[in-house]
């Protein structure tokens, strides 16, 4: 089959690695934001379609057989696109999604619904563990009466404002790295989004350890589509 993996994660990496072994034609398709993306096996292109019309248009003088959506799940627009897109040409759409983290009974998160909402939450003099990534920084760094360490894996755009340092890093990131950043920048609030997955999971264990306050990002909510959980759930849905 051809195979279009709107991809962007590690687990759109895997898909493709797999797919491609299992003999399929396979083109993911990238946004662009990072500069020196680790490339997919099978095809790759990238760059935005122009809205659902694009990727349906994509889609169709492709000849796609399939389209998964891949993407990060605060991926909102992408995601939503996919499921006009899938509509519109009748392609079939799987959406792979990693499971959400899971609350620790026993150290609750304040649950915010968006960048806002975190912003509003953090209480004046909070040392902030920002790990959200680029969009919305400036929405977080407006409160200048708390000090952020904003961890990324590229630079951001703008130079940071001084109540603000920036740390660059790649997952995957483990425990005892994570308390020992916990405990040397006194940070008393970790910033995140509930991505899911175990790249980037260490943080909440080491917040809980050490009960530090975790301010949780919603997921975004998106139409609903046939969804799969890991890699080798999808190579099962698309053979049955
Ligand atoms: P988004 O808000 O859903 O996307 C905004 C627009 O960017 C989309 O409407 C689409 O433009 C284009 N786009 C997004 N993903 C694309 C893809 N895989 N291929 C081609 N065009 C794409 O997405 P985002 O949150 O900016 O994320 C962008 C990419 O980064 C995604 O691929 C995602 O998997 C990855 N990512 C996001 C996060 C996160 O926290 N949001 C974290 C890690 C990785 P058009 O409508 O013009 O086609």
């Amino acid at each position: 089959m051809k195979i279009l993996v709107l991809g962007g994660t590690g687990e759109a990496r895997a898909l493709a690695r797999r797919l491609v072994g299992l003999g399929h034609q396979v083109i993911t398709s990238l946004a662009g934001r990072t500069q020196d993306p680790i490339l997919p096996e099978g095809e790759v292109r990238v760059g935005s379609f122009g809205g659902a019309e694009g990727l349906q248009a994509f889609v169709q003088s492709q000849g796609i057989d399939r389209l998964i959506d891949a993407t990060h799940p605060y991926a909102a627009g992408m995601s939503a696109n996919a499921v006009r897109a899938a509509a519109d040409s009748g392609v079939p759409l799987l959406r792979l999604v990693r499971p959400a983290w899971r609350e620790p009974a026993d150290a609750p998160w304040t649950h915010v619904p968006d960048l806002a909402g975190a912003a509003a939450a953090l209480p004046a003099g909070a040392r902030v563990l920002l790990t959200t990534g680029h969009g919305g920084l400036q929405t977080l760094l407006a409160r200048s009466d708390c000090q952020f360490l904003v961890r990324l894996i590229e630079p951001p755009a703008q130079p940071l404002p001084p109540h603000a340092k920036i740390m660059l890093s790649r997952p995957p990131y483990h425990l005892e790295g994570e308390l020992a950043l916990l405990e040397r920048e006194a940070i008393t609030h970790l910033v995140s989004k509930n991505s899911g997955g175990s790249q980037t999971a260490d943080k909440l264990e080491a917040a809980r350890q050490r009960r530090t306050n975790v301010i949780m990002v919603a997921r975004p909510a998106y139409p609903p589509a046939r969804e799969v959980a890991d890699v080798e759930a999808c190579v099962a849905a698309l053979a049955g």
